[in-house]
Protein backbone atom coordinates (compact mmCIF):
# COMPACT_ATOMS: atom_id res chain seq x y z
CA UNK A 1 0.00 0.00 0.00
CA UNK A 2 0.64 3.71 -0.22
CA UNK A 3 2.09 5.24 2.36
CA UNK A 4 0.40 8.34 4.40
CA UNK A 5 2.05 11.29 6.23
CA UNK A 6 0.37 11.74 9.46
CA UNK A 7 -0.51 15.28 11.23
CA UNK A 8 2.52 15.13 13.38
CA UNK A 9 4.65 16.44 10.35
CA UNK A 10 6.93 18.99 11.25
CA UNK A 11 7.82 20.25 8.18
CA UNK A 12 11.44 19.33 8.18
CA UNK A 13 11.96 18.83 4.15
CA UNK A 14 13.99 15.64 4.99
CA UNK A 15 12.09 12.85 2.93
CA UNK A 16 11.41 14.90 -0.52
CA UNK A 17 14.96 14.35 -1.44
CA UNK A 18 14.94 10.42 -0.23
CA UNK A 19 12.02 9.31 -2.65
CA UNK A 20 12.93 7.17 -5.50
CA UNK A 21 9.44 8.12 -7.24
CA UNK A 22 9.04 11.96 -6.60
CA UNK A 23 6.15 11.09 -4.74
CA UNK A 24 6.46 13.59 -1.72
CA UNK A 25 5.76 17.06 -1.82
CA UNK A 26 4.73 20.03 0.14
CA UNK A 27 1.12 20.34 1.19
CA UNK A 28 -1.31 23.66 2.49
CA UNK A 29 -0.16 22.39 6.05
CA UNK A 30 1.95 19.38 6.51
CA UNK A 31 3.98 17.25 3.70
CA UNK A 32 2.27 15.31 1.13
CA UNK A 33 2.70 11.16 -0.07
CA UNK A 34 0.95 10.93 -3.41
CA UNK A 35 -0.18 7.83 -3.80
CA UNK A 36 -0.52 6.85 -6.99
CA UNK A 37 3.58 7.70 -7.44
CA UNK A 38 4.66 5.87 -3.81
CA UNK A 39 5.42 2.38 -4.34
CA UNK A 40 6.59 2.13 -0.51
CA UNK A 41 10.19 1.91 -2.18
CA UNK A 42 9.37 -1.39 -4.23
CA UNK A 43 11.71 -1.72 -7.35
CA UNK A 44 14.32 0.74 -5.69
CA UNK A 45 15.06 -0.29 -1.97
CA UNK A 46 14.66 -2.88 0.65
CA UNK A 47 12.57 -0.23 2.86
CA UNK A 48 10.87 2.76 2.32
CA UNK A 49 13.31 5.56 2.49
CA UNK A 50 11.03 8.35 3.85
CA UNK A 51 10.69 6.46 6.54
CA UNK A 52 14.17 5.81 7.50
CA UNK A 53 14.72 9.61 7.33
CA UNK A 54 11.88 11.42 9.04
CA UNK A 55 13.02 12.37 12.44
CA UNK A 56 9.51 12.28 14.08
CA UNK A 57 7.97 8.88 12.70
CA UNK A 58 4.91 10.52 11.19
CA UNK A 59 4.77 8.07 8.21
CA UNK A 60 3.00 4.50 7.88
CA UNK A 61 0.56 2.42 5.56
CA UNK A 62 -1.97 4.54 4.30
CA UNK A 63 -5.18 2.42 5.09
CA UNK A 64 -7.02 3.76 2.23
CA UNK A 65 -4.41 2.48 -0.86
CA UNK A 66 -3.41 -1.31 0.40
CA UNK A 67 -1.80 -2.75 -2.72
CA UNK A 68 -0.18 -6.37 -2.71
CA UNK A 69 3.83 -6.71 -3.48
CA UNK A 70 2.77 -6.88 -6.93
CA UNK A 71 1.19 -4.49 -7.37
CA UNK A 72 3.59 -2.29 -6.35
CA UNK A 73 6.06 -4.19 -8.48
CA UNK A 74 3.59 -3.10 -11.32
CA UNK A 75 3.22 0.37 -10.33
CA UNK A 76 7.23 0.27 -10.01
CA UNK A 77 7.11 -0.77 -13.90
CA UNK A 78 4.90 1.64 -15.11
CA UNK A 79 6.47 4.74 -13.92
CA UNK A 80 9.80 3.90 -14.70
CA UNK A 81 9.76 1.58 -17.82
FE1 LIG B 1 8.56 7.70 -1.79
FE2 LIG B 1 9.37 5.32 -0.96
FE3 LIG B 1 8.31 7.04 0.77
FE4 LIG B 1 6.73 5.92 -1.05
S1 LIG B 1 7.83 4.84 0.61
S2 LIG B 1 6.78 8.07 -0.51
S3 LIG B 1 8.11 5.72 -2.80
S4 LIG B 1 10.23 7.30 -0.32
FE1 LIG C 1 7.38 15.60 7.61
FE2 LIG C 1 8.80 13.46 8.31
FE3 LIG C 1 8.90 14.40 5.80
FE4 LIG C 1 10.02 15.77 7.79
S1 LIG C 1 10.65 13.74 7.07
S2 LIG C 1 8.72 16.61 6.12
S3 LIG C 1 8.60 15.37 9.45
S4 LIG C 1 7.11 13.52 6.82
Amino acid sequence: MALLITDECINCDMCVAECPNEAISQGKEIYQINHKRCTECVGHYDEPSCVQVCPVDCISPDPAHRESLAELADKYAQMHY
